[in-house]
């Protein structure tokens, strides 16, 4: 295999867990104790449509013998020698710490490329952690979490930057800003019966997948490269929530996983609604999901033919959404029938405009601009006696846009301040329908390079 992607790290930070990860396999020994990860272990890897060998190497562990950590030093030297790219993982629970700094200079000064991965970044935990990792200087951090198998399609896309184009010579490669041709990664996700199979059919104009009224027909997530005016798609059909009459518990929950991998795959999802029975417990726990996993989501409410009182419908589905996902305003809703195509030459269009709002970029020079006058219209709140400071801004990754604040007392500051910040943003950068995160991080980074 020609694409070699070699994991290293201090012990510890998550690198076996990882590498078991995108292995798919239980093949390293993961354990608590550092430095468990004697030897470089090596194994077939599959992530999106990359395959690629995955090297997970021995940390350096400090309280081993010299002989062994020396040995050890040359085995991971010898990884990254012979890998296409490094995977740099830290702890972003523990933070930056001098070893992580020590490797971030070492593998600097061996010229490959390397992709930053802060691990251990499940739920919002890691956020100090994450920040702090981009003063070491090796570009943006991916957040992951190796144990939950979160921010794998982040990864997907860090490590599909320097992987070989394949139709293409092999040291031909992809580069960073080369984004017009990647196709776009469009989950249609819903419960079972919803009409999925129906609209996917009708976007496609063939019938390319069996559709019917007994649920469960579709199986697997299945991928269909498509192109829409010109840009190439990659649909992802989910089998939803499938519930076969009788059918047993366990199938429908492996297939809420289905869902949830598709989601993570994903750029922009569409969630299909009944327009019949509309936001039920399970359709907002799949909205929820999708903008918790920082995804942009479209709601299609299908069999709009079959909807009586389309007025009301309307006004119930936005008052839903308005109390059940505050967080986002502006989610685009688009209503369609699947079966007569009436409405369904309106999805792609919200599709592809929720998609270019999640890419945004937005410079440090305009963030600031708009910053400084409305902190100072509306100052942050007193901790402890003492006003929280608000210095800068920095958009420091999209995708979902994801900005980081830095400031004075950062953990002190309140939600409902940063809630007043992001409906700011999203006003003035139209930034509507799609997940923003925060990143609160301390003014002085104790951990800047020159102390290294
Ligand atoms: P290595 O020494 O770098 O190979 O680290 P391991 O893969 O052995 O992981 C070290 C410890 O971190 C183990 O207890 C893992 O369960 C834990 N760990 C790994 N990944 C994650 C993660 O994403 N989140 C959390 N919370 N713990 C993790
Ligand atoms: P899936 O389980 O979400 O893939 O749903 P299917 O595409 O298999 O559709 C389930 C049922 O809903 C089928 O009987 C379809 O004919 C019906 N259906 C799909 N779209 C529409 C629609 O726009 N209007 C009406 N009235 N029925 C629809």
């Amino acid at each position: 295999m020609s694409f070699r992607v070699a994991i290293v790290g201090r012990p510890n930070v998550g690198k076996s867990t990882l590498f078991n990860r995108l292995a798919g396999r239980k093949m390293a020994i993961v354990d608590d104790t550092p430095g468990v990860t004697r030897d470089r272990r090596e194994a077939a890897a599959h992530l999106g449509d990359l395959d690629f060998a995955v090297i997970d190497t021995a940390g350096l562990e400090e309280a081993a013998p010299k002989a062994l950590e020396s040995r050890m030093r040359q085995q991971t030297e010898k990884a990254v020698r012979d890998a296409s790219v490094a995977l740099f993982l830290i702890d972003a629970r523990a933070g930056v710490t001098p070893l992580d700094r020590h490797f971030a200079g070492w593998l600097r000064a061996t010229g490959k490329p390397v992709v930053l991965v802060a691990n251990k970044c499940e739920g919002r935990a890691g956020q100090e952690g994450l920040a702090e990792a981009y003063g070491l200087g090796l570009g943006d951090p991916v957040p992951v979490s190796a144990e939950h198998g979160e921010g794998l399609s982040d990864l997907f896309d860090a490590l599909r930057a320097h992987a070989p184009a394949s139709d293409e010579s092999e040291d031909a490669t992809v580069e960073d800003g080369d984004e017009g041709e990647k196709p776009l990664q469009l989950a249609i996700i819903g419960r079972p019966n919803v009409g999925k199979s129906t609209l996917i059919n009708r976007l496609l104009g063939e019938e390319r997948m069996l559709t019917g009224p007994e649920a469960g027909i579709t199986r697997d997530a299945i991928a269909i490269e498509w192109q829409w005016q010109g840009a190439p798609i990659r649909l992802i059909d989910t089998a939803g929530m499938r519930r076969k009459a009788n059918v047993v518990e366990k199938i429908e929950y492996m297939s809420v996983g289905e869902t949830l991998r598709a989601v993570r795959f994903a750029d922009v999802v569409v969630l299909v609604l009944d327009g019949e029975m509309m936001l039920e417990k399970q359709d907002l726990a799949l909205a929820r999901m999708v903008v918790e996993e920082g995804r942009a989501l479209v709601i299609g409410v299908n069999k709009w033919d079959a909807v009586k009182d389309k007025k009301q419908a309307v006004q119930k589905l936005s008052d839903r959404l308005e109390s059940s996902l505050a967080q986002i305003r502006g989610i685009p809703i688009v209503v369609f029938s699947a079966t007569t195509g009436q409405g369904v030459d309106k999805l792609m269009p919200a599709v592809m405009k929720t998609s270019k709002i999640w890419n945004t970029r937005v410079s440090t020079g305009a963030l600031n601009r708009w910053l400084t006058p409305i902190v100072e219209d509306h100052p942050p709140p007193l901790n402890k006696g003492r006003r929280i400071k608000i210095r800068y801004m920095t958009q420091v990754k999209a995708r979902p846009p994801t900005f980081a604040i830095f400031a004075s007392q950062p953990t002190a500051m309140p939600e409902s301040y940063l809630r007043y910040l992001v409906s700011g943003l999203r006003q003035r950068f139209g930034l509507e329908g799609v997940p923003i995160r925060m990143i609160m991080k301390a003014q002085k980074n104790p951990y800047v390079e020159s102390d290294d």
